[in-house]
């Protein structure tokens, strides 16, 4: 096998730990702080939620992209059974929030929806439980869970392009920290959907890391205020078009690996998009549609005939 340059280097996974703590052992671990986590107040409450894992398998042990399991205590199932294990994206960089790997965060959405048909309101079970807690309160936790949503060993040999949206955005906060603090001075560009300009997340963090650092590039697209000429919502994809001066070198590399992070809604969209712009390679596209133009591809098309290559890598739900 010839081995690969520079220009196209293999992606080294790093040996992970995970299930240190599963449902049925879970730790204990204090809130330590929680607090709104978007540009401003909105009534998409969002929440920076973290805790204390000092003296626990955890600490120093959660690679950025990792998730934590929380059990809602003295919460019950709609089937009236004990309430399950909710995962959370881990949102601290590897040295936590304290430089020690301690701390830890995760950034969480209260769920608060209607039913509009009947009035019923619904309460998310376990983020409403997190979003109430104060600091002090005792959490059961389990984790840490996920092995390939994480950056590869050799992070230094690649640029990096992370889609968001929504509280998808919490790994990248660790990732785009770590990537930063270890010198990594590939482009990085980080594009970010959320309803309203109110609704950034990490908004001042963000933007200051962005001036700081010139290869560091953070785009916003707001779907609420305003449609594009076609009518169309303002969406993630749609930078690939609209700031391809800035990201069309850094799509042409080899050495680029894109993470998309957020609502399943966006993979569709996204992977027409990277496809009708020409960067077919960060997909797998079945042989039944390769002649087909990528503007036709219709909803089956894009559940089954289209893939993440191996330089994509997908969380979504
Ligand atoms: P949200 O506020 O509902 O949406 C964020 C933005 O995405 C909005 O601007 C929204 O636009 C836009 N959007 C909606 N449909 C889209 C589509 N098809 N393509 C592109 N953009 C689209 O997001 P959220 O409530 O925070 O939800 C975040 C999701 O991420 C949750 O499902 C959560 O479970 C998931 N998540 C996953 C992980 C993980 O896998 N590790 C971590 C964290 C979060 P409009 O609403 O205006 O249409």
């Amino acid at each position: 096998m010839l081995a690969k340059t520079r220009d196209h280097p293999e992606i080294l996974f790093p040996e992970i730990d995970i299930n240190l703590y599963k449902p049925n052992n879970p730790v204990e671990v204090p809130v330590v702080e929680n607090k709104i986590a978007t540009r401003e107040i909105s009534p998409n409450i969002i929440r920076h939620i973290s805790f204390d894992v000092t003296g626990t398998l955890l600490e120093r042990n959660i690679r950025t992209g990792q998730s934590i399991g929380i059990i809602p205590e003295g919460f019950t199932e709609a089937d009236g059974k004990p309430a399950k294990v909710r995962l959370y994206s881990v949102c601290s960089p590897e040295r936590g929030e304290d430089g020690q790997g301690k701390i830890i965060a995760t950034t969480v959405k209260r769920v608060i929806e209607e039913d509009v048909e009947n009035r019923n309101l619904f309460l998310g079970l376990c983020s409403n439980y997190l979003s109430n807690l104060n600091p002090g309160d005792m959490v059961k936790m389990t984790g840490p869970s996920g092995k390939r949503f994480v950056l590869p060993e050799n992070a230094g040999d690649f640029n990096y392009l992370f889609f968001a949206t929504g509280t998808g955005i919490a790994p990248y906060r660790g990732m785009v920290l770590d990537l930063l603090e270890k010198g990594i001075d590939n482009p990085i560009a980080l594009i970010f959907g959320s309803p309203y300009q109110t609704d950034l997340l990490y908004y001042d963090l963000f933007r200051e890391l962005a001036e700081k650092h010139g290869h560091f590039h953070y785009l916003t697209s707001i779907s609420r205020e305003g449609r594009r000429p076609d009518g169309s919502k303002n969406y993630v994809q749609y930078q690939i078009k609209d700031s391809r001066d800035l990201l069309d070198p850094i799509l042409k590399q080899k050495n680029t690996l894109i993470y998309v992070c957020g609502l399943k809604g966006m993979e569709p969209g996204l992977y027409q998009m990277l496809a009708q712009e020409g960067y077919g390679e960060y997909l797998r596209i079945s042989e039944d549609i390769a002649g087909k133009p990528p503007r036709e591809w219709d909803r089956d098309d894009l559940k089954k005939k289209v893939r993440p290559s191996g330089r994509l890598f997908l969380e979504v739900y």
